[in-house]
């Protein structure tokens, strides 16, 4: 690539300019020079000619060879190139020279001829030959130095041009372009050029506008500080208020699960179940509210299991169902994949959409049906393309509001609110898993008719281990092993429920109220696995794992599970930097235990540690 700088441009014109003219002379204007110095020496040595020819008639007439001669011989020697002089008379007789000599001939050779006459007598005739070369070498080399010299008087003034040029215009152009440049990184301190021309005006326009953006920047980055540690505080304060109210809730569902599952009149188990549905509804309202702050913050954390699209499916229609049957609408399930198919994703984030959308049907569907179809088929870039869609026959959404659903806190009326309830939060959650999976939703609906919802979600292909059973999962985790636990908590309720629900599930319980107290009684005895509660006074649980591992005792590879109410990416971190293999979200389940422990099962039969995930919501 040729350098595209002016200095170069302009050195380049000018010589293309020069070499040009330099042609033009060479090619054409000194061969026209050549040709009108020949045509200038052959009319003078014509002239030359005729006035020797008049000034030998005297001795002509008078028969003075020796004269004739003598004045010929002296003209031949006077001028030197004079290469040739014959005069002969009329009759052919050769006068002069005497000796016999032809005339010369050549391209630079000009012969003239003039009559030697008398009263209208020719005489003779005298003919001169006269070798120019040596005259258009003269003057073809005065004419090439005047060139020469022209050329050097350019070269100065280039040199001249160039040099204004480089000092009063391209580097300061440079010094524009290289504040322009500083600025783009962030640096508006890079000295202008000044002076009262054009690059003046330039640089002083610039730098108003620098200084406009800088102060615009200054704005805006405070505006960006502002705004993050309102953001950060208020994920603080959802975080804390989760944990406030999860505390609480581990003092509520548990105890009223286990209550549930005691003989209880049909009264009282229709309060428990009160308690519980309520209990479910404000939990999932919470988690609700932390999904999003997680969404907003961008701090969501997407596990990557083993899955199996056709069993999640059915998982997420189980859940759903009992609501769609107790309001006599047909749940009908066309998805199309192997029961065997498998492959790598989120589960509990993809099952969480699923149920949001069948939740939603179910909701707004009065009467009819809700159909759940779509399929999993491999894509051709080695991934599995899973797209469901969910279709109900309910109230259906107006066109108008069809853009807007998937915002936060949007519903399509205030009515709607007040007769089906809702916080106009799970679309938008939905949304938010959906492109955290790289994948898209859409909606179709006609008023009156029913709505469809299209979930497109690329997954990784994977081999699934059969882990689970279908049975009822307490009465199968009381067949397995008993397991040695040890729970620490500093809060008795959530000691007790931990201690009822694990001995319900049939394994021995010890219980620790301090982080000191979990390391001392680690260092005692081993245990199959520690569930550790995070926050405590004193030792809290991070630093209680840490001394565990640390300390070389029974328990230093014990399988240490966190137990808290702050499920938000920054704690599952906090968890794993310390040391901690899994995580529990409180409040506890049953469902959630068995997992926990299922894997120390598991891990009893060599299978390698599970990962550290976010649990579901
Ligand atoms: P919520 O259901 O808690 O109100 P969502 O974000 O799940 O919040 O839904 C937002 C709104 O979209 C709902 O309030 C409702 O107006 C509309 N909507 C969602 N799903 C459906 C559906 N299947 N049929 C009709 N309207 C729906």
């Amino acid at each position: 690539m040729l350098p595209t700088t002016i200095r170069f441009r302009l050195i380049a014109v000018i010589l293309a300019g020069i070499g040009l003219i330099a042609l033009l002379f060479e090619f054409a204007w000194l061969p026209r020079l050549d040709d009108l110095v020949t045509e200038a020496q052959a009319r003078e040595v014509g002239r030359e000619v005729e006035i020797l020819a008049e000034s030998i008639v005297p001795y002509m007439l008078s028969n003075q060879l020796g004269a004739i001669h003598e004045t010929l011989s002296q003209v031949e020697f006077r001028y030197d190139n004079w290469a040739a002089l014959h005069l002969v008379t009329p009759e052919g007789r050769k006068l002069y020279p005497i000796s016999s000599v032809d005339l010369p001939e050549g391209p630079e050779i000009i012969t003239r001829s003039a009559p030697v006459t008398f009263r209208d007598t020719t005489l003779g005739t005298l003919t001169a030959s006269i070798d120019i070369a040596p005259q258009i070498q003269r003057f073809q080399s005065a004419q090439r130095n005047m060139v020469l010299l022209g050329a050097g008087i350019v070269a100065l003034i280039l040199a001249g041009v160039l040099y204004t040029i480089d000092r009063f215009l391209t580097r300061r152009l440079v010094q524009v372009a290289r504040a322009a440049d500083a600025m783009a990184l962030g640096k508006y301190d890079v000295t202008l050029p000044d002076g009262r021309d054009e690059v003046g005006t330039l640089a002083r326009s610039f730098g108003a506008m620098r200084g406009q953006i800088q102060d615009q920047t200054e704005r805006l980055e405070q505006a960006r500080a502002r705004s993050e540690r309102a953001l950060e505080a208020r994920s603080r304060f959802v975080a804390t208020m989760s944990h406030e109210i999860r505390t609480p809730l581990n003092g509520i569902l548990p105890v009223a699960e286990m209550l549930a599952r005691t003989d209880l009149d049909a009264e009282q188990r229709e309060r428990v179940e009160t308690i519980i549905t309520s209990g479910n509804a404000l939990s999932s309202i919470v988690n609700d509210i932390l999904d999003v702050s997680m969404l907003e913050n961008g701090k969501l954390t997407l596990s990557s299991r083993p899955m199996s699209p056709a069993r999640l499916v059915s998982e997420a229609l189980d859940i759903v169902r009992p609501s769609a049957e107790a309001k006599g609408l047909t749940l009908i399930n066309r998805f199309e994949a192997p029961q065997d198919m498998t492959c790598r994703g989120d589960d509990d984030r993809l099952r969480q959409i699923l149920i949001n959308l069948l939740g939603n049907a179910v909701k707004f569907t009065e009467r009819g049906s809700i159909t759940l179809s779509g399929a999993a088929v491999p894509a051709q870039d080695g991934q599995v393309r899973l797209r469901v869609e969910v279709s109900d026959t309910g109230i259906g959404i107006p066109p108008e509001h069809l853009s807007r659903i998937f915002g936060r806190f949007e519903q399509v009326d205030d009515t709607t609110m007040r007769r089906f309830g809702g916080t106009g939060l799970g679309l938008s959650i939905v949304r938010g898993l959906t492109e955290a999976m790289h994948g898209t939703v859409s909606v179709d609906s006609t008023p009156g008719q029913g709505s469809r919802f299209t979930l497109e979600i690329p997954l990784a292909p994977a081999i699934l281990r059969e882990t689970r059973s279908t049975s009822d999962p307490v009465q199968t985790a009381r067949a397995q092993r008993a397991a040695k636990v040890l729970v620490v908590d500093d809060n008795a309720i959530n000691r007790s429920v931990a201690s009822a629900m694990l001995k319900k599930l049939g394994h021995d319980v010890t219980l620790a109220e301090t982080g000191r107290e979990a390391v001392a009684a680690s260092a005692r005895s081993r245990f199959d696995v520690i569930l550790m509660d995070v926050h405590m006074p004193e030792l809290d649980g991070l630093d209680a794992t840490r001394q565990i591992r640390a300390g070389g005792g029974p328990n230093a590879g014990t399988r240490i599970v966190a137990l808290t109410a702050s499920v938000q990416a920054r704690d599952v971190d906090a968890c794993r930097c310390a040391g901690m293999d899994d995580f529990i979200a409180k409040p506890l389940s049953f469902e959630a235990l068995i997992a926990a422990l299922d894997l120390v099962q598991a891990a009893d039969i060599a299978e390698p540690r599970q990962p550290l995930e976010m649990p579901n919501g």
